[in-house]
């Protein structure tokens, strides 16, 4: 079953793709994002893999904008799923990666972006990473994912909502520029920053150790940035996943989500980011959504966003001039 189903009481679409639970058992020791293995090139630094359990797909039937769902709406989940192997080495967790190779990371990620640009299907493109055997990943080697979904989801649609209504209150100022310009100027929450980037960790973080990278510029995609500010930004995503791995000691499980403004609607406001979400609220406890954040949407958080910042700014690397 590959489909979208309406939440007509959240009002959002939940996507089934049910043969995922039907994955074959790898045989020990083989992988298949190896070199050799058949299914990826000989060679190769950086390698788009197309997943073959997509939760979207090309060839899935095409998604239809509803007007009024009602109560039990379907839709097609026409889109892509890919999978973007990080090295060909299966053992190099991706904190580890080098700013050389994140950057050629960042080019796939956004020479795909490019090409989904061009189809006016496609609503949105997410690249994210999930790391760690806390965040569910079975897979060792490192790779990240990109899924290009032909509709927004509620938290894109939340923050075009919050920077519209920020605009028209504030004489068609960017939310997150105003945002970055205030917690630059306060200082006690920066945790990193070179000339094209800061990473900070938010006012009310929601999740322990959350940070955030925005862009000094007000740029909307990865396809708006220079190719200095592309280096810019490996250089960043390669400081803080250092500086997770120090702050405890250990490679931190962890959410890495790199947000683009919607591919089609021009107009919406937005400004691109990277948000980290860990998961690890100690060095020996996890942090589980429990019912207080899933049921009713309310994050309890134990930890002052002030005092993370401090621990994340003497985590290892120090500075953003030696990563
Ligand atoms: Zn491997
Ligand atoms: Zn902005």
């Amino acid at each position: 079953m590959h489909q979208l189903r309406w939440h007509a009481v959240l009002q959002q679409w939940i996507v089934f793709s049910t043969d995922r639970q039907n994955r074959p058992q790898m045989p020990a020791n083989w992988c298949p994002f190896d070199p050799g293995s058949g299914k990826v090139p000989d060679q190769y630094d950086v390698f788009l893999y197309p997943n073959d359990f997509p939760g979207f797909g090309p060839n899935a039937d095409p998604f239809t904008p509803i007007e009024a769902p009602g109560l039990f709406a379907e839709n097609g989940p026409r889109g892509a799923c890919d999978v973007v192997l990080y090295s060909p080495e299966h053992t190099l967790p991706p904190s580890k990666l080098t700013v050389e190779n994140w950057r050629k990371v960042i080019d796939v990620w956004t020479r795909r972006t490019g090409e989904h640009a061009a189809n006016p299907a496609i609503a949105l493109v997410d690249v994210f990473e999930n790391s760690g055997e806390a965040v569910g990943v079975t897979m060792p080697h490192p790779h990240g994912q990109i899924y290009a979904t032909p509709f927004l989801g509620p938290t894109v649609e939340k923050e075009i909502e919050s920077t519209s209504q920020y605009s028209r209150t504030h004489n068609g100022a960017c939310l997150f520029c105003d945002l970055l310009t205030e917690e630059l100027k306060r200082e006690e929450r920066i945790v990193a920053s070179n000339e094209h980037f800061a990473a900070f960790v938010p006012f009310a973080a929601r999740f322990p150790a959350e940070t955030v990278i925005y862009a000094r510029r007000h740029v909307r995609t990865l396809l708006d940035l220079t190719n200095e500010e592309l280096d810019s930004l490996a250089q960043i995503i390669s400081i803080m996943r250092r500086k997770y791995d120090g702050l405890y000691g250990f490679l931190l499980p962890l959410m890495m989500a790199v947000k683009q403004a919607p591919l089609q609607q021009k107009e919406a406001p937005y400004h691109f980011h990277i948000q980290f979400l860990p998961l690890q609220r100690s060095a020996t406890k996890l942090k589980y959504l429990a019912t207080m954040e899933t049921g009713y949407g309310v994050f309890l958080a134990d930890t002052a966003p002030e005092e993370m910042a401090e621990h994340l700014r003497n985590s290892e690397p120090k500075t953003a001039q030696a990563p």
